[in-house]
């Protein structure tokens, strides 16, 4: 079976969530997590290795350097050259990293140095021990098709996973894993990409990404009004609020809500929306969602094919009785 190396992410001093994701992708294409290790490339990396050993791995590969700091400053051009260097010393079968801003821009310029394929926003995978190769699945032509490649003989074969498409793996109480230490020499030339200006995006309440409930609105709102409401929906239920592209190009809604293909990947257990239509590129955002929830007047509408309970008809209609009820269930 393969030895799966993991690009693992860390977000304010912890392994990011995303990391347990492609774990539990690892898993599937190994069956053995002694087989799977995770690379934490950052400048100090005190909480985040034991978040990774937590997660049942065989090892944990720490390679810490002032350059390694935010990312290498935004630049990615220290993680890309930390990671070069683990790949040639390590040697592994396959390279997971997620499709984040961070893989998206890493895992690229890491299979250009190593002179190797990269296949990008995968949402399944699988060894095939016959050409002992990997086996991924990719939407293309914008999310209206689905196709499976399989990569050649090189080493290593790097996939770049969709966030939300894998459960996170439990993490372990009794980690069985090691942490191993990797040195690497960064020098100043490397760092050619300076970040010049950091604006943290200010929001209150659950971020979109992790909510479990989220409420979305598309142009069949009609103007940016509406989405007042959808966010006193949102608010009641604990979760956050979401909008098609359509409903954010007309600037109804900053583009930091927009769900998609081009937007943000969802997972909640609950996902609402309100006069969208289903495009298959709003989809490709939402394959997470575990139960959609869909209001459109439209009986035909793409969205119906994929969602769990519809209502069909004006939201205006339906809306604020649905809120109505919502807060009732909840006083009870
Ligand atoms: C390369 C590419 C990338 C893209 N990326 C994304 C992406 O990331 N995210 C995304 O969302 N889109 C994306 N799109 C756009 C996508 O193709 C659709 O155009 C978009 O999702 C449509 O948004 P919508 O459903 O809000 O609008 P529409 O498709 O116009 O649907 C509006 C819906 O509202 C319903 N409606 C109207 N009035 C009412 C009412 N009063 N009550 C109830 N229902 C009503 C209508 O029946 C209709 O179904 C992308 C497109 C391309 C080409």
């Amino acid at each position: 079976m393969p030895k799966v190396l993991i690009a693992g992410e860390v977000q304010d001093g912890k392994l990011a969530g995303v990391s347990g994701e492609l774990v539990a992708a690892a898993l599937k294409l190994t069956g053995n997590p002694r087989d799977v290790s995770i690379a934490l490339a950052c400048d100090d990396a005190a909480g985040s290795a034991e978040n990774a050993l937590a997660c049942g791995v065989g090892s944990v590969y720490v390679i810490e350097h002032p350059a390694l700091k935010g990312a290498g400053q935004g630049g990615f051009d220290a993680p890309v050259t930390a990671f070069v260097a683990l790949l040639n010393a390590e040697k592994p079968d396959v390279f997971l990293m997620a499709r984040t801003d961070f893989g998206y821009n890493v895992a690229p310029r890491v299979a250009f140095r190593l002179g190797v394929p990269v296949a990008q926003d995968c949402i399944d995978l699988a060894w095939d021990a016959a050409s002992n190769a990997a086996v991924v699945t990719r939407p293309v032509y914008g999310g209206n098709a689905m196709a499976v490649y399989r990569f050649k003989e090189q080493r290593p074969q790097i996939v770049i996973v969709r966030p939300k498409t894998f459960e996170p793996a439990a993490s372990n109480l009794s980690p069985v894993g090691e942490i191993k230490r990797f040195g690497v020499e960064i020098p100043d030339s490397h760092s050619r990409a300076r970040l010049v200006e950091s604006v943290k995006e200010q929001r209150a309440g659950v971020r979109l990404e992790e909510a479990q409930v989220v409420v979305a609105g598309g142009r069949g709102l009609g103007g940016p009004e509406p989405f007042k409401q959808l966010q006193d929906l949102a608010s009641v239920l604990g979760g956050a609020l979401g909008a098609s592209r359509a409903a954010c190009d007309a600037g109804w809604i900053d583009h930091s809500h927009q769900i998609g293909l081009t937007g943000k990947s969802i997972g909640p257990r609950v996902y609402i929306t309100v006069g969208i239509s289903g495009a298959s590129q709003h989809m490709a955002g939402c394959s997470g969602a575990k139960t959609i929830v869909a209001i459109n007047r439209d009986p035909d509408a793409n969205i119906f094919k994929e969602a769990r309970y519809g209502v069909v008809g004006d939201w205006q209609k339906i809306l604020p009785a649905f809120i109505e009820t919502v807060r009732e269930i909840k006083r009870s």
